[in-house]
């Protein structure tokens, strides 16, 4: 087995100090690996992710237990933008871009974190667009007027001009065309398998997921409940219906 890079223990949140949002949520992820975090609408994904990055809204919502390990150290309530120098980057739910910049300037964004030369910055460019062609083609296009399926790549390609060693994506499927999404999880699937890149993507639309992760984890209410390799998890027909609330 590859060498656990996340490990999340015991992990519970309450928002506004009333709305237990996760109870015991536990998993790993090794270096290298796709791990898929599945669940219904209002299970927890969003929650276990903000909390990894330490991205829950501030004063409103708090890690109340457990322990969350980044390639060995303990990272939880560490600054989101000291995780992202470490290597583990977000993607945010939603498309997170800058509307009114172009869609190469919202890249150069992803890199500021960095002390990156212009020669740098400009490799790393080339390589977003090898994995995404169509950013090439918008390159000088303002994010806001594309469209969906290319905002989210604008937005993945921001993230990975931050060089991350763990990238993790909130619902990187909502809302887009089959066909997109296919793209995407195609350039993602590309960038693990060529780069190494770790990817921890919670998803809504499980069978998009399951078929391009090794291994998926399905929260229910707040609990992390089953766990399993993506092929384990597509033979079970079961789980559809009763834990991702799909048919
Ligand atoms: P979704 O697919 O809708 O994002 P999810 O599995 O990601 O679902 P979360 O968004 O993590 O689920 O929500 C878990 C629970 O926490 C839900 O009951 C939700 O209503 C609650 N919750 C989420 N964000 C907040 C917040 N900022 N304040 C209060 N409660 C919240």
């Amino acid at each position: 087995p590859p060498e656990t890079q996340l490990s999340l223990e015991g992990i519970a949140v309450v928002y506004n100090r009333a709305i237990h949002a996760l109870h015991d949520v536990g998993f790993s992820v090794g270096a290298g690996e796709i791990v898929a975090l599945l669940g219904a609408n209002g299970a927890g994904k969003s929650t276990t992710l903000k909390a990894v990055s330490n991205l829950l809204p501030a004063e409103r919502g708090q890690i109340t237990r457990g322990s969350i390990l980044f390639e060995g150290e303990d990272i939880a309530r560490q600054r989101t933008s000291g995780l992202v120098r470490r290597g583990l980057v977000q993607v945010l739910e939603g498309r997170h871009c800058f509307r009114a910049l172009t869609v190469e300037e919202n890249l150069v964004t992803g890199a500021l974190g960095r002390d990156a030369s212009h020669r740098e910055i400009r490799d790393d460019l080339e390589r977003v667009y090898a994995h995404f062609p169509r950013l090439k083609e918008k390159r000088r296009t303002t994010a806001g007027l594309t469209s969906g399926g290319e905002q989210q790549m604008t937005a993945i390609g921001r993230a990975l001009m931050s060089r991350p060693r763990l990238l993790v994506l909130d619902e990187p499927s909502m809302g887009l065309a089959p066909l997109v999404v296919q793209d995407i999880f195609t350039a993602l699937k590309t960038l693990n398998a060529e780069a190494g890149l770790t990817i921890l993507v919670a998803e809504q639309n499980s069978t998009v997921a399951l078929r391009h992760a090794d291994r998926a984890i399905v929260l229910e209410n707040g609990h992390s409940v089953l766990e399993g390799t993506a092929a384990e998890l597509r033979a079970r027909e079961d789980i559809k219906a009763f834990y991702l609330g799909e048919s």
